[in-house]
């Protein structure tokens, strides 16, 4: 008998924001591929009888090659096994669930997803913010800081000005690498105070929100040690997420540093 693998999206960490379909492929699998950036929590919840695989760069290893990843789905679902693929998030939000989706159909295997609560909407949630208030947005936009290597960069210029046109807030993952190249490129087509939110883990006890501008954004990362898994908020919704009206001291120590 064949087997059939879940893409199940694990949320932002909590695993209090698991859904009850996502807990029950989790309990019900016997073969589970973890990515990176899922909790122990949400890992405990799986048939101790059940063989857990980690795919992503725990101890320091070099993270699993994704053709790796591909053929293992492929050659557990077609000994029979009920895999589950645990991915951070919601699995089609960034992370390659479109990708593994498209593979696994390729090759015939009974394939679907689970949606998770995906970071930016945990970011939000953090903040206490609607990323798309009415009285300051018109919609919302999920985009990446960190294109795809060798593929098309994002026109960060266009994106900017369209934001400022059409009252759009950015949600930004994995820009923390690039944030400096980001805000200058941002400050293209968006004024420097333009109010930003910065989200650290997400709905995880470790979680940390700093509020900033985007002429700061840079500085703010580096001043308050900002480091991934982080999301970027960007637009006049972030400034209900009590942002300082003056510029923070440490601004101006950043600047005169030059
Ligand atoms: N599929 C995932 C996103 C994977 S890309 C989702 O839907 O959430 C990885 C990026 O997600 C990270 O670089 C970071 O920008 C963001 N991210 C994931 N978990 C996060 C968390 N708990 N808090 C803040 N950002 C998070």
């Amino acid at each position: 008998m064949t087997g059939n693998v879940l893409l199940v999206g694990a949320g932002p960490g909590d695993p209090e924001l698991l859904t009850l379909k996502a807990v029950r492929a989790i309990q019900q699998a016997t073969v589970l591929l973890v990515d990176d950036l899922v909790g122990d929590e949400v890992i405990a919840l799986a048939d101790p009888a059940a063989r857990v695989v980690y795919v992503g760069k725990r101890g320091g290893c070099l993270s699993t090659p994704q053709s790796f990843i591909l053929r293992l789905m492929v050659a557990e679902a077609r000994n029979g096994e009920r895999v589950v693929r645990l991915k951070g998030g919601d699995p089609f939000i960034f992370g390659r669930g479109g990708e593994e989706l498209d593979h696994l159909r390729t090759h015939g295997i009974d394939a679907s997803v689970v949606n998770g609560i995906t970071a930016g909407l945990a970011a939000a949630n953090a903040l206490g913010v609607a990323l798309t208030h009415r009285d300051h947005a018109q919609g919302v936009v999920l985009v990446t800081g960190h294109a795809r290597t060798g593929g098309e960069a994002t026109d960060w210029r266009a994106l900017a000005a369209t934001a400022r046109q059409a009252r759009l807030t950015l949600v930004i993952y994995m820009g923390i690498s690039g944030v400096a190249e980001l805000q200058s490129e941002l400050l293209t087509g968006l004024p420097g105070d333009t109010p930003v939110a910065l989200v650290q883990d997400a709905s995880l006890p470790s979680q940390r929100c700093v509020t900033t501008r985007l002429a700061n954004l840079a500085a703010t990362v580096q001043a308050q040690h900002i480091g991934s898994p982080a999301v970027i908020i960007v637009g006049e919704v972030a400034h209900a997420a009590s942002l300082p009206e003056a510029l923070p001291s440490w601004t101006a120590a950043a600047r005169a540093q030059g």
